[in-house]
């Protein structure tokens, strides 16, 4: 079967998925989705004994069905290899009462590197296919960790540059140090003037112009997006749900067919939005629980059925959660208004024009897969200390959101499933914050003396990705502002 594609706000385009993925946002604006969420086509007493890659495999060739099985083996193999620190590549840890899937242990520390380490080769395979000949320009948003986690997948990647921009000052020391320390000829990073919101608005904007478009193929270029809103991305991020739900079968820690719950701590909403695909899959995932920080519009939302981004922007010890508009709820908004690309069209016109829209109470009823929570800054710091006293785990700012609503729920809910929590970043990303949440007594060191103080408190090795910034030269110092981003990419492709 061929699966076809089409835009969120244009049901009648359908294209491949390698067409999807070279060009990463619609014309339209919309994002691209399946027609349909495929099947598993293998039964969980299968995927049980299956290694990630193999995993991978199975889940992929679902969705990427013009891929050829070597083009996708490829891919495969490419991104999932000694770049991440286990074999495993996702292991899965029980800490208390609940399981924690570790997708921090690639080249950055960070989640974003489960997808961006085969992004790269999806979309250099994807051009091959389709002909391209132009060069590919990557554009990226970055609240601090897809920044490093696409510079470090395309650094050096024939046929690529890429262009990463970053609000100054919203990110953490580490993630900023990851990034401007990047090597790689064809890798540009800039800081910009503004928050994380201004900077993907305007890197929607530079896709959406259709001059800009003009001048940049004239000159042999062409843009693409490493951001969650690529749906190579996005189906990547399917695979570790599956995985974990077959390890935990493996491991016996749950009866073949049981349902279990899954919190992630969200942003930009493409990690759940992938649970929720999962699901669809045909893993026995009962609830989504989507888990916010202070920064709660998506837990507004799911309450109140009016996403409203007006709002005061909150920069809290979580960053990469530090977002006000989650881009891929749109694709969960196309699904609950019944795959009707014009109401979805008119609702995200509403949240472009005046910042806010409600759904229609037959929408909100489909939304029962989901529940909504959010932690405050001194629910997730004592989730942290408290996990830590009773555990020893040491776990990062962003997984606590995630662990402290998935805590809530349980109580509030009475919902006794086991639940698994997505544990998106290393606690050596966010140091300081993790380590002045055990241990007020560390608020004044520095990040970097920290470091050897974690890895001797929770008995866990340093990652590689920290010894490498430790003596790295800066190499990126590009700073603009907000309304400035078209200008300076002109100016680095020398246009
Ligand atoms: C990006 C990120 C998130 C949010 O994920 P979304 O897919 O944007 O919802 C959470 N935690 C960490 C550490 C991240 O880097």
């Amino acid at each position: 079967m061929n699966l076809l594609y089409n835009s969120t706000r244009d049901a009648e385009k359908k294209m491949t998925a390698s067409e999807a993925i070279l060009k990463g946002l619609a014309d339209d604006g919309g994002l691209f989705v399946p027609e349909c969420i495929p099947k598993l086509d293998v039964t969980m007493d299968e995927l049980k004994s299956m290694s990630y890659q193999e995993t991978a495999y199975a889940v992929m060739k679902q969705f990427l069905t013009d891929f050829t099985e070597e083009e996708l083996m490829n891919c495969i193999n490419s991104a999932y290899d000694s770049k991440f620190d286990t074999e495993v590549i996702a292991p899965l840890v029980k800490v208390g009462d609940t399981y924690h899937l570790e997708l921090f242990h690639g080249a950055t520390i960070a989640f974003k590197d489960m997808a961006l380490s085969i992004l790269p080769h999806l979309l250099t395979t994807a051009a091959k296919k389709n002909g391209v000949t132009k060069e590919i320009v990557i554009l990226t948003a970055t609240s601090g960790d897809t920044g490093k986690a696409a510079l470090a997948g395309f650094a050096g990647v024939p046929g690529t540059k890429i262009i990463v921009f970053y609000p100054k000052g919203g990110v953490s020391r580490i993630q900023e140090l990851q990034m401007v320390t990047q090597k790689g000829d064809n890798t540009a990073v800039v800081a910009i003037h503004g928050n994380f919101d201004n900077a993907q608005s305007g890197v929607k904007a530079m896709f959406e112009d259709k001059e800009l478009e003009k001048e940049l193929s004239e000159a042999g270029y062409q843009f693409s997006s490493a951001n969650s809103i690529n749906i190579g991305r996005l189906v990547p991020q399917v695979v570790y749900y599956v995985y974990a739900y077959a390890k935990l079968l493996e491991n016996e820690e749950i009866a073949s067919g049981e349902e279990i719950n899954v919190t992630v701590p969200t942003g930009n909403f493409g990690n759940i939005l992938a649970a929720y695909y999962a699901k669809q899959m045909g893993v026995p995932i009962a609830k989504l629980i989507c888990a916010s920080n202070e920064n709660k519009v998506l837990f507004d939302f799911f309450r109140t059925g009016v996403y409203d981004k007006n709002r005061e922007f909150i920069l809290t010890s979580s960053p990469s959660m530090d977002i006000l508009i989650s881009s891929n709820l749109e694709r969960l908004i196309y699904t609950i208004a019944g795959q009707d690309a014009h109401k979805n069209a008119e609702l995200m016109i509403q949240l472009k024009e005046k910042g806010v829209y409600e759904i229609t109470s037959e929408m909100r009823e489909k939304l029962e897969d989901f529940s909504g929570g959010f932690a405050t800054e001194e629910e997730c710091a004592a989730t942290i200390r408290k996990t830590y006293e009773r555990t020893g785990y040491v776990m990062d700012t962003h997984t606590a959101v995630a662990a402290a609503v998935c805590a809530q729920y349980r109580k509030d809910s009475r919902d006794d499933k086991k639940c698994l929590v997505a544990s998106t970043a290393s606690p050596y990303k966010f140091i300081h914050s993790v380590m002045t949440a055990i241990d007020e007594k560390y608020a004044s060191a520095g990040e970097f003396d920290l470091i050897d103080e974690l890895s001797s408190i929770s008995g866990t090795e340093i990652p590689n990705a920290v010894n490498e910034i430790r003596n790295a030269d800066i190499r990126h110092e590009r700073e603009c502002n907000a309304d400035k981003m078209k200008e300076t990419v002109k100016e680095i492709l020398g246009i």
